[in-house]
């Protein structure tokens, strides 16, 4: 479906950068002419990211990332650049004519979507009708799910070998089974990963279906198997039952985060609507990260044993990386969500959750002060060294001294010296990071003629465009661009960036968002100047190469060539009649 380039401008016009990202990004934030915040897309502590609403544009100077209101889209959402432009358009009330004369071919994409969506009703109505289906039915009702909650999760069973017949049956060609990461091809035939197991589909934040989770009723090895990574699946920035929760954690801000997937069907069946749980792996930050983005009060609840312990850790280890401050809770040992939901109700689940809160640092000071003891002097340091390295993933000052103070307190020890100690334990970490951040600024200085690209960006400056002869730019970046201005003087910014492939958009957003940078208005006399120094750039590098020829020329060690000399020696004039050395 062909969107013409005057509707995508006026999209592009209706939606306010600053406002689309700030819904995905709640900590930008104001600064000079650019907002800025902790990257979306890379875990930093420093924020690195910057957004310029003049210009529409985006970009990380820690990772790189970098383009305009519809690419930010694209990768925060995971969806197509089609997908973001029809979202945009939706956001603001622009309707996008349909030209349905021209007919696209359906991506590989949407197929395998369609697939999958297919996949979850086949084995939701497999587990509904099917009489192979019969125990795990039966499992269903030994573990009291309601007929209401298998319809919300859209809970299934896949019998044996069956949904491959039925696809090919469908018309699913080989390819796309396989992209779907449904099946896999074993040396004796195609394997369908969720053969005879009580099925969940696993939903993005979108409702569609992504993956599936599946449990064996057997005495299968693996109790719980997960269809792979796949080009619309990435487990590490999708939560299971996120997409169920999402009204009520709108309304509430708030997210319990349990363990596995039967967790979070029955806790929700029972009324504590913002469960959800990581997909069969550890928490990542790109889960913290969308977990932020919705919840202001999250509370870990994993399982009471060592394994949900080390759990909670880490998450609470990435957590205080991406400044994200989380709760952890428990329940009696031995005793899952739904059990204790069942016998109790959720006014006294909530009531215990509430009792059993703890902070992340105090969670942590429990934890390791339980790991080493704290009677002698030698267990305590151990203690200590440990909690402090937790702190130092806090980037706020504030937040790294409260730790402080209740970590002396727990442990009876003095403030003042546990903060000593942590100042020594981190100065060297820190050493490290701003040789880094040094490295980088020398990396960012950007050439003369890079520097007339800038100049030129800004609307005040476009007639200049004119003035400059064809072929004076010599850096393949800025002629492509120089090009984009010639032909269209009144091109944005954004729209330059969002035509560029993927590293040249990286190289422009660095022209185009120069840290700190201010406008730069310039008149006629200080252009000619800056064209000029270019100029006297160049005369001096072509001198340069000329002048190895001639030395060897005037060594007898080359043929004379008088041209060249000639030329050489014009230069030499014309570089210091511009008064420069
Ligand atoms: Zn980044």
């Amino acid at each position: 479906m062909a969107i013409s380039d005057q509707v995508i401008e006026q999209i592009r016009m209706s939606s306010d950068i600053v406002s689309v990202i700030g819904d995905y990004v709640p900590d930008l934030k104001k600064a000079g002419r650019n907002w800025k915040a902790c990257c979306p897309f890379h875990t930093e502590k420093t924020p690195s990211f910057v957004v310029n609403p003049e210009k529409g544009i985006f970009k990380c100077f820690g990772c790189g990332v970098a383009g305009d209101v519809f690419k930010f889209v694209t990768l925060i959402e995971n969806i197509s650049w089609i997908e973001a432009v029809r979202k945009l358009a939706q956001k603001s009330g622009i309707v996008i004519e349909e030209d349905y004369s021209q007919k696209v071919s359906v991506s590989e994409k949407t197929k395998v979507f369609e697939l999958l969506e297919f996949a979850s009703k086949f084995y939701n109505k497999c587990f509904l009708e099917s009489p192979f289906a019969k125990f795990a039915r039966n499992y269903a009702v030994q573990r009291g799910i309601t007929s209401q909650t298998i319809q919300k999760f859209m809970i299934g069973y896949a019998p044996k070998g069956k949904l491959l017949e039925f696809s090919k049956k469908k018309g699913y060609d080989y390819k796309v089974l396989l992209k779907s990461g449904l099946f896999t091809k074993t040396d004796s035939g195609i394997f369908e990963y969720m053969s005879d197991r009580f099925v969940f589909p696993i939903y993005d934040i979108q409702g569609r279906v992504i993956a599936f989770g599946g449990r064996t009723l057997g005495n299968s090895k693996a109790k719980y198997l997960n269809t792979p990574e796949t080009i619309v699946y990435s487990k590490s920035s999708n939560l299971y039952g996120l997409f169920q929760a999402l009204p009520e954690i709108k309304k509430n801000k708030s997210i319990i985060l349990v363990e596995g997937y039967m967790d979070v069907v029955l806790s929700q069946q029972h009324g504590v609507y913002g469960a959800v749980a990581p997909l069969g792996t550890a928490f990542t930050w790109q889960q913290a990260k969308l977990i932020n983005r919705y919840s202001e009060n999250t509370v870990l609840l994993f399982d009471p044993d060592e394994a949900g312990r080390t759990a909670t850790q880490r998450a609470l280890e990435i957590c205080a990386e991406n400044d994200i401050s989380v709760y952890t809770s428990s329940l009696p040992d031995d005793v899952d969500p739904d059990e204790y939901l069942l016998a109790n109700g959720r006014e006294n689940f909530y009531k215990l959750l509430d009792k059993n809160l703890k902070s992340a640092i105090k969670f942590m000071i429990d934890r390791v002060s339980a790991k080493y003891g704290t009677k002698t002097l030698q267990e305590k340091t151990k203690v200590v060294s440990d909690l402090l390295d937790f702190v130092a993933k806090n980037k706020n000052a504030i937040v790294q001294r409260d730790y402080i103070k209740q970590i002396s307190q727990s442990l009876n020890l003095d403030e003042e010296v546990v903060w000593q100690e942590f100042k020594r334990k981190t100065i060297f970490k820190a050493e490290v990071v701003s040789n880094n951040i040094e490295d980088k600024k020398k990396i960012n200085k950007i050439s003369l003629e890079e520097q007339l690209i800038a100049i030129l960006l800004y609307k005040d400056n476009r007639y200049l465009t004119e003035k400059l002869a064809k072929d004076f730019f010599t850096n393949a970046n800025c002629i492509t661009v120089y090009n984009m201005l010639l032909n269209n003087n009144t091109i944005s910014v954004s729209e330059i960036m969002s035509k560029l492939d993927e590293k040249t958009a990286k190289w422009f957003s660095d022209i185009a968002i120069e840290d700190n940078r201010e406008e730069i208005k310039v008149s006629e006399e200080e252009f000619s100047i800056l064209c000029k120094d270019i100029e006297i750039k160049r005369l001096r590098a072509r001198r340069k190469n000329l002048e190895k020829e001639v030395l060897l020329m005037t060594e007898g060690k080359k043929e004379m060539d008088i041209q060249k000399i000639k030329e050489y020696k014009e230069l030499t004039k014309e570089i210091k009649g511009s008064g420069k050395k």
